[in-house]
Parts: C-alpha cells; structure tokens; sequence
C-alpha cells in the first residue's frame, strides 16, 4: 500500500505571514497550525514538526501510542522554548500527527486542525476538534452548522506549547485501496463546509489538483486565515502511476517540514504611506506666491477637518460602546462582561462595565487567560453570558489541561 501525497499550503488574504507547517515524510505526515502571533505562532508549528521529522529519524513510531509520545515531546520542546524567551510567551500550535502502515491511517492529535476520511463519495471526521464550540456541540448546545460561523470558533481548548503538559487523543482507522485522508487546518474548514470538501474529493481525481482546488475555494471564500492541506491517496500498489514529485512538497521522503512563508497571488500589504502628504498642486503654488495668507488658511482648513474628525470618531465611539459587548478582565483580575471594545483607540478605553462575575482570570487555564485579558468579542449581552458560563465550567474543569497519566485522552 503506497500512498500518492499531495500538500499545499498558502498564507490566505489577510494574514501577513503563515503560521502553518506541515510534514510529509512517508509513511508519517502532519498539520500544524501554529498560534501566539505571527512570529511565535510560526515558531511553534515549525518546532512541532521540526521536532517530529528528528524523532522519526532516531526511530520511526508504529504505534499510536508512540506518536502521541511524540507530540508530547514536541509539546515540551515548544513549553521549554516558551519558557526561556519572553517574546515568545503564549505561543502554541495544533497538531494532527498521521501514520500510514499495515492498511491503518494511526493518529495522534491535539487542536483544531483536522483529519478526514474520504470513502466512496463519503466524508468523513477522523479527529475531534479541541475547541470552546466543539465542546459546546458535544453537548448538544449549539448544531455544527452554528459551529462553523461561530465568531469564537478558533478558541481552541488544547494546544501544544501552553501547559507543561498536554492530552493527546490517539485513534486509528483501518484503510483501503481508494481511500484518501485529508490533513488540514481550519484555515480550510472555516471557510468552507464540508459539502465543498466532498464536491472537490470526488470532482478532482488527481491529488495535486484536489489539493490546489481545496485551497483555492478557501481563498475564494475570504481566505481569512492561513490554509495549509495534505492530501493521502491510497492506491493499489500494481496499478498505481509512479508518483512524479514535481511538486517539490510532494517530494519523495523529506526530512525538514514543507513551509510557505510568502504567495505570490496575495495582493502585497497596503504601503503605511497612504498618500496623506501629498499636498495638492494648487495649494502648493499658492503657498509660493501667498506664504502668511495661505498658512492661516491652511490651519483654519485643519482645525475644521480635525473637528469633524473628532466629531465623527465620537459619534462612531458612542455608537460602538452602546452595541459591543466582550468578555474581559477588571483591574482586580475578575473576568468580567464589558459594554464596549476591547481595544483602546487613541488612547481612550471605550467601555463600561456591565455584568461582573465570581470567576478569577487565575482560575482560568493557562491559555484562556490570555484570551480573556486580551478580551472575547460576543455578538449581545446574551452571548457573552453564553460564553461566561463556558468560561465558568472550564474554570471548575481544569483537568484537561492537566491529564492525570499518560496524556491518552479518549
Ligand atoms: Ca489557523
């Protein structure tokens, strides 16, 4: 059973840099989805993979138990790597760690990237996703279809590089001739649903084709986040073509993780100077022939605009703190709902506070704190009241951000 691998990965239409990374190196392939900020969250996935690309090098992982404790490695190295240097504080990545051997696609997985199974014009979820929203369909407060508009769909409950340790879900799938798994991150899957997924699987037959069409659907869509997929093929060893890795990501087994950091078809970003010191050629001869008559009417034009400015951003601040609300945290630490906006804009902190809880910022994990700090936008007073109560059932159930052996989770 050989499999034909196709990857592709592309920095979206509104990120700066790709924070993905992912690995193919035969019979092992992997997804990272790295987070922390565009630099950190860059290291993060690279070191996951980085990480597992050495290790399967030392030995290569059979079983699902060996390729969990790999990712628990690649958790430790990205905690240590945390740890020793302030600029990379918070940083973390997804990771769905794949193994093709004996006709079973084997798994390791933590995060919110994915793995799916193709079979017979069927797709289907390998891998549970480790978010607030996935956790909230589990229980039957929210349909999937909800899920994947939600605005809070990318906080993500487990992640590697965030807590000293990590639960890492182990599965396994028995595979056959025809089958293809997909490994993505949710750059693809929160830009379109599963029925494209499907349409592009069954329409492109040809794996680099299906990778690019999947990717370039994900753009279409908006593009909002990286999007990063390795396509699986499985096919009959005796009628199957010689894989031609022209494609130098699909390559024959390669030990250093396949990244894009740059996409030639991404408009480059806006330049900072917008044009706002161009003087208009009028004015400019007439600051010539007029120098004191055109500089008091030049500051008599600029205190108007700088009111109306003022009066505009006062009407657009008032207007934005009477209908936003979001989950922050008071001085005192207390996770609290705020009318309002997170963000300070010029200085000034647009919010009140509108409802206060009994839980601490301190009693949240580790890496929810930051989150809440930096503050949860919710859609109304009652989704934020929605999300507190998550907030409060995770702030009563730690332990899984603290597993108690093994990491092995379901
Ligand atoms: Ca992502």
């Amino acid at each position: 059973m050989k499999p034909i691998v196709a990857a592709k990965t592309d920095v979206g239409r509104v990120r700066q840099g790709n924070e993905d990374s992912y690995l193919i190196k035969e019979p092992l392939f992997a997804v990272a989805d790295g987070m922390g900020g565009h630099i950190a969250g860059d290291i993060a996935s690279a070191t996951a993979v980085d990480l597992i690309a050495e290790r399967a090098e030392e030995k290569m992982p059979h079983t699902t138990a060996e390729l969990a404790a790999i990712v628990r490695g690649a958790n430790s190295a990205i905690w240590e790597k945390a740890a020793s240097d302030p600029s990379l504080k918070g940083m973390g990545t997804t990771c769905t760690l794949a193994l093709l051997e004996d006709h079973e696609i084997r798994i390791a997985h933590v995060g919110d990237s994915r793995a799916y199974l193709y079979r017979g014009d069927e797709l289907s979820q390998v891998t549970e996703d480790h978010t607030l929203v996935g956790r909230m369909v589990k229980e039957g407060r929210l349909q999937p279809e909800e899920a994947e508009r939600h605005p809070q769909r990318s906080i993500i409950t487990r992640a590697l590089g965030v807590d000293a340790d990590v639960a890492v879900d182990e599965l396994s799938v028995t595979v056959e001739e025809g089958d293809r798994l997909l490994l993505c991150s949710d750059g693809l899957t929160s830009m379109i649903g599963a029925d494209d997924v499907s349409e592009v699987l069954s329409a492109q037959r040809d794996p680099h084709t299906a990778a690019d069409e999947l990717v370039a659907r994900a753009l279409e869509a908006g593009g909002e986040d990286n999007v990063t997929v390795v396509l699986i093929d499985i096919v009959d060893d005796s009628v199957a073509p010689a894989p031609a890795p022209a494609d130098p990501a699909t390559a024959a087994p390669v030990a250093a993780p396949q990244r894009e950091t740059t996409e030639p078809d991404t408009p480059p970003p806006p330049a900072v100077d917008t044009g706002v010191h161009r003087v208009p050629s009028d004015e400019a001869a007439g600051w010539e022939e007029r120098p004191r008559q055109r500089r008091w009417k030049g500051l008599v034009v600029t205190l108007v605009v700088l009111l109306l400015v003022a009066g505009a951003a006062f009407a657009a601040a008032r207007y934005t703190l009477d209908n936003s609300f979001f989950i922050g945290a008071d001085d005192s630490g207390t996770v609290t709902i705020f009318r309002g906006i997170p963000e300070e804009i010029a200085g000034l902190t647009l919010r009140e506070s509108e409802e206060t809880t009994r839980v601490s910022v301190d009693d949240l994990p580790e890496f929810l704190r930051s989150d809440v700090r930096e503050g949860i936008k919710a859609e109304s007073l009652e989704d934020a009241r929605q999300k507190i109560e998550d907030l409060e059932e995770r702030s009563r159930d730690r332990e899984f951000t603290k597993p108690s052996s093994g990491g092995k989770n379901n």
